[in-house]
């Protein structure tokens, strides 16, 4: 049999790895890492130093073009948000699905994917979306773990985190710019990676221009009703909050449930998501 971990630079891979290497030996266990492009540069050093500590090298596989998720927004011609993300499906499940068609038998390989014990309402999709390769979910399964747990883990035999962990991200993933990602993340991302958030409005705005409709990202759910909520709306309404309250440190803390939606920090879909 072979093994086939689905890397998506996250913490949770390194503990699903490390279980299906426990289980089954490094000779037959592969880790396999679909590039986005726009990974945080210390994703790959995680990458590197993780994949060294199991042991193992890394498979890396991406978009044909190497494409990043504008890029695919602009050739799909429909801007990627919290609902539907093309980006997605073309730079990690078509690069992988293409990866284990050339490589690998669906008779005799199991792929593992890092949802854990919350998430267990993801499986049907998931499974139906890598069919015919069978997948399995290992940190859905006892000794129940979490992040923080991991974190430990991981930092006992030297790893160091990846710093989106450090600096209030949820995930590990398009550097902290994930289209999936909520209010709470976008707002996380203006504070610490300015120039990325504006990257994004820039992109948002030329997808806009591009499609003469008004999408967005993100929505707005004030008052009872859902509409477009733009990078720049959500970013000017940010700074007039600071403007007013200039001690406030982070908009996150303060709970400005005016200004954000502190709950809408969205997730990522990636690898998760019917293939
Ligand atoms: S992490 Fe988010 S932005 Fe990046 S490819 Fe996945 S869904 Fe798209």
């Amino acid at each position: 049999m072979k093994h086939v971990v689905m890397w998506s630079g996250g913490i949770t891979s390194w503990a699903t790895a490390r279980h299906v290497i426990a289980e089954h030996g490094a000779a037959s266990t592969v880790l396999l890492f679909a590039d986005t492009n726009a990974e945080d540069e210390d994703l790959h050093r995680w990458n590197r130093e993780a994949a060294a500590q199991l042991g193992m090298d890394l498979i890396r596989v991406a978009d044909a073009q190497e494409r990043d998720p504008w890029q695919v927004f602009e050739d799909k011609r429909w801007l990627g948000n919290t609902r539907i993300a093309q980006c997605s499906h073309a730079l990690k499940q078509e690069p992988c699905r293409d990866w284990l068609t050339a490589n690998t038998d669906p008779a005799d390989t199991v792929l593992y994917v890092g949802i854990d014990w919350t998430e267990t309402h993801r499986i049907p999709a998931v499974r139906s979306g890598w069919a015919p390769w069978q997948v399995e979910f290992p940190l859905t399964q006892p000794p129940y773990r979490d992040k923080d747990q991991w974190f430990i883990e991981a930092a006992a035999v030297g790893l160091r985190r990846p710093r989106l962990y450090d600096l209030g991200f949820a995930h590990n993933n398009c550097g902290g710019a994930c289209v999936k990602g909520g209010q709470a993340q976008w707002a996380r991302l203006l504070d610490v990676f300015p120039e990325r958030y504006a990257r994004a409005e820039r992109a948002e705005e030329k997808m806009r221009a591009l499609l003469g409709k008004d999408v967005s990202i993100l929505r707005d759910r004030r008052g009872g009703t859902t509409k477009p909520l733009t990078l720049a709306a959500l970013r000017q309404r940010i700074e007039r909050r600071k403007v007013e309250q200039p001690d406030l440190f982070s908009l996150l803390d303060a709970d400005p449930d005016d200004v954000i939606d502190t709950q809408d920090f969205g997730g990522c879909g990636c690898f998760t998501d019917a293939a």
